[in-house]
């Protein structure tokens, strides 16, 4: 459906977009998920030929975007960052511009429109200026003009950015129903956005594709890296011997901190199992009672939100591993600072 072959995008010396190459199929929703400034928008900007590209290829449904450009984005129905409604225009005379714009026949405007209409939310304000309308209705007339004419491929740059949450909850249903009989692109810099209505999520980072899988397994993979960290008192040997004797820890580290006595502890274990009722930081706890190390300081649990800001911030030839430890030892200290327990 839709292939992206070693694309870049240079802003002067600045690399927006750094050889990401990806191929989507058909009647799935893909997530662009990265922070701000990863390069989602200037990709999405080039899948749809809005702008060009320094170098690399974009093909929509066989169609190069730029060789082959009117037949491409005849494919695709786009709701850009900001989009591009006229302000004053009525609603129904802009999506009466955008049927005719898509090249929609005469006879079957109205029933199209009422259609958009009717999926988007948007007919009781029909008849208002769109300069007149909430953020939130705005970026449902967006969406409106994005799906007119119902093209195979849908791209949603933020399609959720400055809604309230009962609108964000009418979009991810507008998205997975549209995603019955279309391809749905979107992007967000919010994990959770993308988990909750993505099949396959592509991570990208500093204009790079760093993870691409399904959304399944990225969470698998993701929660199979729970790590805690936590500070004890005893020695290294009997806490390490503690240690050793709880279950599914893939990891252990043990050194000494700061405090005389007191040892600084990282464990990373697999995925909290839903249907057990034995939480492995319990076994921790025990074991370390038993041991008779008590713990001086809350286990603090990285949650996935923060494994994806670690892995979306650091530059990849940087060693993660350290950074790892640097992730840790900040939440610690914050956490130490407003005493609050993460148990
Ligand atoms: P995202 O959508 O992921 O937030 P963008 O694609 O908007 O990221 O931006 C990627 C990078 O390219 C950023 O560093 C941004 O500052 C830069 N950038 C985007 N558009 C331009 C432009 N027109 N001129 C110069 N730099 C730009
Ligand atoms: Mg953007």
């Amino acid at each position: 459906m839709v292939e992206v072959k070693n694309l870049v995008k240079k802003y002067g010396d600045h690399v927006a977009v750094d050889h990401l190459s990806f191929t989507v199929e058909k009647g799935q929703i893909y997530g662009f998920l990265g922070p701000n400034g990863a390069g989602k928008s200037t990709t999405m900007n080039i899948m749809t030929g809005y702008i060009g590209a320094t170098e690399g290829e974009v093909m929509i449904d066989g169609h190069d975007i730029l060789k082959d450009a009117e037949a491409a984005k005849r494919s695709i129905g786009y709701l850009p960052e900001i989009p591009p409604v006229y302000p004053d225009m009525t609603v129904l005379e802009y999506l009466k511009f955008s049927a005719e714009l898509k090249g929609i026949k005469r006879e079957a405007q109205d029933a199209q429109i009422q259609k958009v209409m009717e999926m988007t939310r948007v007919t009781e304000v029909s008849e208002r200026l769109i300069k007149n309308l909430s953020k939130g209705y705005r970026q449902r007339v967006g969406l409106a003009h994005a799906i007119m004419g119902f093209p195979p491929i849908i791209i949603l740059d933020e399609p959720t950015v400055g809604l309230d949450p009962k609108q964000i909850i009418e979009i991810r249903e507008l998205i997975k129903e549209l995603s019955k009989e279309h391809t749905v692109i979107l992007s967000s810099h919010i994990l959770s956005e993308i988990s909750e209505v993505c099949d396959y999520v592509m991570i990208i980072a500093h204009g790079r594709l760093i993870a691409a899988d399904t959304t399944s397994n990225l969470t698998r993979m993701m929660q199979g890296q729970s790590t805690y960290q936590f500070l004890v008192r005893g020695s290294e040997d009997a806490v390490r011997q503690a240690l050793s004797t709880v279950e599914g820890l893939s990891k252990m580290e043990v050194k000494p901190s700061a405090e005389e006595g007191i040892v600084d502890v990282v464990t990373e274990c697999l995925g909290l199992d839903e249907d057990s009722s034995a939480d492995v930081r319990e076994s921790i706890f025990y074991a370390l009672a038993h041991a008779e190390c008590p713990m001086m300081a809350p286990s603090q649990h990285v949650s996935l939100e923060e494994i994806f800001l670690e892995l979306t911030q650091e530059q990849p030839e940087n060693n993660k591993k350290e950074k790892r430890r640097f992730k840790i030892k900040r939440a610690k200290a914050e956490e130490a600072q407003d005493n609050g327990s993460d148990l």
